[in-house]
């Protein structure tokens, strides 16, 4: 709380290079980007970072196999360079995976054609994963028995990449970076529109936790408020090019399905790709691709009961899933990007629509609004960002500094080194699936050190604190001071993803939770504990 209050008052008395509105994915690498590069940059949310979309995706950082079908062959080539970009940056955040993907008999395209569409899908991405392989039949009953076979003509297996740690986690790391790089950042702070005055931006924003409202003042203004963006364009008068429409996907977190670490795959009801992706001792199940009007959307009855009768459909269960399994549910809005007064595709051209992102640019008021886009794009779309508000003539007295990626394997050596001279991986619960020391450096790098020499100094820092999870005492200590959990759901959902993989009535019954809300916010602890229950009956 101490960070945020400190730079609550740091974004009122400052005047800043760039504000940032928005604080997923693509808000969290402009500010990682501009900052790494010498620009003094604010960046706001009016909820918590990564509180919107960047929270409900599929965790899939991937050349988008499916839009070889709508033949988009230039954007199936920049996501598979994107996604290997990624995958060289974050060896341990970002990792490659294997797709296990069944074909229906009778499917679409010919078997062989599908087969020749993943040989081309791993020649665009460089062949820089593992080689596609053929699935028999008797291939697919022998080493994934719950994937029944009976209506399947074969398969085959390719392999993309996942994000270890969810999305969520992944921009709060980019964020946690681009403080660490000079960014005074907040969440929960909303704007509510901005002036341009004397050539410079005076943004009006609202402290949501307080009330308080309070001015921002910047050269430029990022719009990077992902599915608001044209809503705060509405705001502070600016218009575009390009605007947004929204589908609607959801997930569903049940058991895990299979012990293997793949991803299986099939094609649901309506033709449409169809995941079932590990999550440590769950599985998430989706997705769906309905068009909606507005970005406010919830799981409905039709929803869940289409995921479940797809997945149980196509799996040998003992028994299928039903609404009982599901321990939590996700579900949000891919904002895609239309020409303004251009028309939304529909029926099947609304599943043929691109992902692709637009940024759009005024340079007369220094004003950049970004548009659609995919977790897989984000370095990229930092980089372009950040070229465009040098082009608005902000200084940038770093361009070359790349702001991305894990430390240099040496730092990481050396980590594990001390790692094993203390004996860490002694520590590891024995409910964990993963090394501890593993687990630490992938989610904290750099200020894994810091962990280890808490442990060092007192080993009770690193017992388990929340019973049946695998996060330590000295972990919520950590999270207190530099990972701006205002809220319990901040880090019940987003730091971690206790909220997604634990039973909520489990949770509330842990032994741990409330010490933890104690570390987390001291003597509002029971407040912020029923604060969340409520809202999470
Ligand atoms: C079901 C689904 C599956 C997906 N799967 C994948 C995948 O596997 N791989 C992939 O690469 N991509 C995937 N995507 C796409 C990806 O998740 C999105 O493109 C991306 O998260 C959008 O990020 P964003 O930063 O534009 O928007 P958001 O994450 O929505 O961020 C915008 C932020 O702006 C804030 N904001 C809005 N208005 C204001 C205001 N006035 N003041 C302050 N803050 C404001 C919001 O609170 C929000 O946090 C998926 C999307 C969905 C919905």
């Amino acid at each position: 709380m101490q960070l945020r209050r400190s730079n609550l008052g740091k974004l009122a008395a400052r005047r800043f290079d760039v504000l940032v509105v928005g604080g997923g994915i693509n808000g969290a690498v402009a500010a990682a980007a501009l900052s790494g590069k010498g620009a003094s940059v604010a960046l706001v949310d009016q909820r918590d970072f990564a509180g919107f979309t960047s929270q409900h995706s599929s965790n899939l950082a991937w050349g988008g196999i499916k839009y070889l079908e709508s033949r988009e062959f230039g954007l199936v080539r920049d996501l598979c360079k994107s996604r290997n970009r990624l995958l060289d940056a974050y060896p341990s955040r970002v990792l490659p995976i294997r797709f296990f993907s069944t074909l229906d008999r009778g499917f679409r395209f010919p078997p062989r054609l599908v087969w020749a569409g993943a040989w081309l899908y791993w020649l665009f991405g460089d062949a820089r994963t593992a080689p596609p392989r053929w699935l028999s039949k008797a291939t697919i009953e022998r080493e994934e028995p719950v994937v029944g076979t009976a209506r399947y003509a074969g398969g085959l297996e390719y392999s993309d990449a996942y994000l270890h740690d969810n999305d969520a986690r992944f921009v709060f790391q980019f964020v946690r970076s681009a403080m660490d790089r000079g960014c005074i950042a907040a969440n929960y702070v909303e704007s509510l529109g901005a002036q341009r005055v004397d050539g410079e931006w005076v943004t009006r924003a609202r402290d949501r936790m307080s009330g308080a409202e309070f001015e921002i003042r910047s050269t430029a203004l990022v719009n990077a408020a992902g599915p608001f963006a044209d809503a705060h364009n509405a705001l502070v008068g600016e218009r575009t090019a390009h605007r947004h429409v929204f589908s609607k996907g959801i997930h569903l977190v049940v058991p895990r399905i299979t012990s293997s670490p793949r991803i299986l795959t099939f094609f649901a009801d309506d033709g449409r790709l169809f995941f079932a992706i590990p999550m440590g001792m769950r599985t998430c199940v989706g997705t769906t691709d309905t068009r909606v009007d507005s970005p406010n959307v919830d799981v409905t009855d039709a929803d869940r009961q289409f995921v479940l009768d797809n997945i149980n459909k196509r799996l040998n269960l003992k028994t299928p899933l039903t609404r009982d399994d599901v321990i939590a549910e996700r579900c949000g809005v891919r904002p895609l990007v239309v020409k303004t007064g251009g028309a939304a595709a529909d029926g099947d051209d609304w599943l043929q629509m691109s992902r692709r992102h637009q940024i759009d640019v005024n340079p007369t008021t220094a004003h950049l609004s970004v548009f659609g886009g995919k977790l897989t794009d984000c370095i990229n779309v930092g980089d372009e960002i950040a070229e465009h508000v040098a082009a608005m003539g902000v200084a940038l007295p770093h361009a070359g500094y790349r702001w991305y990626g894990e430390p240099h394997p040496s730092v990481r050596e050396e980590y594990l080194h001390q790692a094993r001279l203390m004996d860490l991986d002694s520590y590891t619960s024995p409910q964990s699936i993963e090394r501890l020391s593993s687990r630490l450096w992938r989610r904290y790098d750099q200020q894994a050190f810091e962990l280890l020499a808490e442990i060092r100094e007192d080993p009770r820092q690193a017992e388990v604190l929340i019973e049946g999870t695998d996060y330590l005492r000295c972990e919520i200590r950590l999270a207190k001071q530099q990972e701006m959990v205002t809220r319990l759901e901040d880090f019940l959902r987003r730091r971690s993803k206790i909220a997604l993989v634990v039973r909520r009535e489990e949770i509330r019954a842990a032994k741990g939770l409330m010490e933890a809300c104690e570390i987390l916010f001291g003597s509002e602890a029971k407040a912020k504990f029923d604060e969340y229950f409520e809202e999470h009956p």
